[in-house]
């Protein structure tokens, strides 16, 4: 059986009209071991499509190719990049080497992309190096070698997998006659160590030193002779030791190797890299920003609300249900309009008191009206918006002027005041108030004056603050009972108000109306906050759109460099997996680039703020600055994938093809 064997090989290109051109015509031969073979032709007659179809870059062609008796034909997608990988080594007369990578690095690349250890790489591909007498080389870029060094490289390159066939497409077609013999003879020693060489060139000279000459001419074989026989000088001991050594790693390319290739490539092109990371950021920038200012505006708010409220007081309203029909009993129509659905029982009071760590519960009342109720000081009359009794909530912190009222004293608000002619604090003044269409009027002392945070929207209205005792007393007195309609829970300590507020939401009933605000004001904040984050978002659209076509254009300008790697032995797979990697990468630092730059706005805008207003504006959390890198990661890997399927796609020969 032949090691490779062509039967009635047919390859025709389509031309335009639908012609087609025969580039090989009924095409029979067969090889063995240990040959050197010349395969000599005019240009143009088919010397290169046939290396190809040899060397299964090309499957587009009629006849069987058996390979060690298999067709490759039949291969699948998977055994044909196998045997690219491992069967066959290319040699080619341009050299086609990696120009961005070492020497060193362009004969491992090979053993890279079959999963090789990395001190495994360097050794072998160092002792074949050593071998072609580049030892002092390994380290130069191709550009700084001459013809004959290149071509050696390209020659270690293509035995680094220890082939058994190793096609080279006039590898001295580049070279003067003397550097042409030194690599003729190296090949020579190839054939002789056991393996097939098949060599296409120009030169009569060169044919004559193979083993056996084939003549090619439009696509047609017309002469095929053995010149002579050569002796085999196989080692056999050293070619075993090889191929154990590579069989049991002959894997694919990893993940590790995928990166360091990313990298290098990336390197290559290092300012047009750091300016799409520094584009793609902004975006990434924008969003972590809005996302920070809505977090910061957010947070000074809830301090505000908070510094003045007492933090070991809970206000609890009854959940104010608009479905809810009034239920009256026989109470409520003795004493109308008394009782609203909002007033607490007996036993919601109980209910409240009995919540663990609750040490006592005040009862309140609050009235919000439009001018039912007055409160009037020599002459002058000023109209109330709402009417509350003082709690354990209000402190000296909201006092503006005086102190909070004792028994048969009230605290005014500033409107209130101003209204009444100011300087009213220890005066007599009369309350009016209208309960069930009747006006209660008492007359109170003026202890104070009531201050509220800036963020408290009623600050604005005009109030009265009493004692719960002197208004169930003006209620009693008119043979009315005033009813909470809300409770202040005092706790023992303020580590357990999440779980009291919970507990109290638990048992259906409403926080303070502060409190709701807050959370409305915060719901607010978040919508505008991700509105405004979605309009920054927008600029990761650009970004993509400017990765995808940067990425386009690096696989045009590498198409050769694809075609190469495919060659060598890289599957579809390898390639979109470099590709995708740069992507990954151009994304992770556009991600981190944002966030540095988020961070460094973040510091002016909260200087100039602090200076303003005497807060931080911008307040960044972690998961802004870990989604911000997450998001720039998972958008320019997507974008990445179609351009890597791209370059996956290529066919290798048209890229080879590629000047
Ligand atoms: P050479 O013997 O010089 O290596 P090739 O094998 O490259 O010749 O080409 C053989 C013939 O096939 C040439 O006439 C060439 O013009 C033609 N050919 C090669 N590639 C294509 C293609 N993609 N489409 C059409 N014709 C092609
Ligand atoms: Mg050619």
């Amino acid at each position: 059986m032949s090691l490779l064997e062509l039967n009635n090989i047919n390859k025709c290109y389509k031309l335009n009209g639908n012609k087609k051109f025969y580039a090989l015509l009924d095409v029979n031969l067969s090889f063995n071991k240990t040959e050197l073979v010349s395969v000599i032709g005019e240009s143009g007659s088919g010397k290169s499509t046939l290396m190809n179809l040899i060397g299964g870059l090309d499957s587009d062609y009629c006849g069987e190719l058996f390979v060690d008796g298999k067709d490759i034909r039949k291969f699948r997608k998977k055994e044909l990049d196998k045997y690219r990988k491992n069967k066959v080594g290319f040699v080619f007369q341009s050299f086609n080497l990696i120009s961005h990578l070492s020497i060193l690095d362009n004969v491992t690349i090979a053993m890279t992309l079959s999963n090789v250890k990395k001190k495994e790489r360097i050794k072998r591909a160092k002792e074949i190096l050593t071998e072609f007498g580049l030892e002092n080389h390994i380290n130069k870029k191709p550009n700084q070698l001459s013809g004959g060094q290149k071509q050696r490289v390209a020659i270690a390159r293509a035995l680094i997998n220890d082939p058994e066939i190793i096609i080279a497409d006039e590898p001295t077609g580049s070279l003067d006659s003397k550097t042409s013999m030194q690599v003729l003879d190296i090949l020579k020693g190839i054939a002789q160590s056991g393996k097939l060489v098949i060599m296409v060139t120009h030169s009569e000279k060169v044919a004559s030193c193979s083993s056996r000459v084939i003549k090619i001419a439009d696509g047609k074989i017309i002469n095929d002779r053995k010149v002579f026989e050569l002796e085999n000088k196989t080692n056999e001991e050293k070619v075993h030791k090889d191929k154990i050594n590579i069989n049991k790693k002959r894997q694919n390319l990893n993940l590790t190797s995928a990166i360091k290739l990313a990298l290098v490539n990336m390197k290559e092109k290092l300012i047009r890299n750091i300016f799409i990371s520094i584009g793609a950021s902004i975006g990434i920038m924008s969003i972590i920003v809005m996302l920070s200012v809505g977090n910061g505006v957010k947070e000074y708010f809830n301090k505000t609300m908070k510094s003045y409220v007492n933090p070991q007081v809970i206000e609890v309203n009854m959940p104010s249900n608009e479905d809810e029909t009034v239920n009256l009993d026989i109470t409520t129509i003795q004493k109308p309009n008394i009782n609203t659905p909002n007033s607490f029982k007996e036993e919601d009071i109980q209910n409240l008191s009995k919540i663990e760590n609750v040490s006592s519960v005040e009862k309140g009342f609050t009235e919000i009206s439009m001018g039912a109720n007055s409160l009037e000081y020599g002459g002058k009359e000023s109209n109330l918006m709402r009417i509350s009794t003082i709690s354990s909530n209000i402190t000296d912190s909201n006092l503006e002027e005086g102190a909070l009222p004792s028994e048969g004293e009230v605290l005014i608000n500033k409107s209130v005041n101003d209204k009444l002619g100011g300087e009213v604090i220890g005066k007599k003044v009369s309350l009016h108030i209208l309960v069930n269409q009747k006006i209660l009027t008492k007359e109170f002392i003026v202890s104070g004056i009531y201050t509220t945070a800036g963020g408290d929207l009623t600050a604005v209205m005009k109030s009265v603050f009493l004692n719960y005792s002197d208004l169930e007393k003006l209620y009693s007195e008119n043979e009315y009972e005033l009813k909470p309609n809300v409770m202040y829970i005092n706790i023992a300590s303020v580590k357990y108000t999440t779980a009291i507020k919970e507990k109290i939401k638990e048992l259906g009933y409403s926080g303070s109306s502060q409190e709701q605000m807050t959370e409305m004001f915060n719901q607010m904040i978040s919508i505008l906050t991700y509105v405004l984050s979605g309009i920054a978002a927008i600029s990761l659209v650009v970004s993509s759109i400017m990765i995808i076509v940067v990425m386009y254009i690096s696989v045009v300008e590498r198409t050769k460099e694809i075609g190469i790697i495919k060659a060598i032995g890289a599957r579809e797979k390898d390639i979109r997996r470099i590709f995708i990697c740069e992507a990954f990468l151009i994304g992770f630092f556009s991600g981190i680039v944002g966030l540095g730059f988020a961070l460094l706005l973040m510091k002016g805008i909260n200087i100039i703020s602090n200076k303003l207003f005497g807060i931080n504006l911008v307040l960044i959390k972690n998961s802004y600055g870990v989604f911000g890198v997450a998001a720039s990661i998972v958008i320019s890997t997507l974008s990445g994938l179609l351009p890597a399927n791209k370059a996956a796609k290529l066919d290798p020969v048209e890229s080879l093809r590629r000047e």
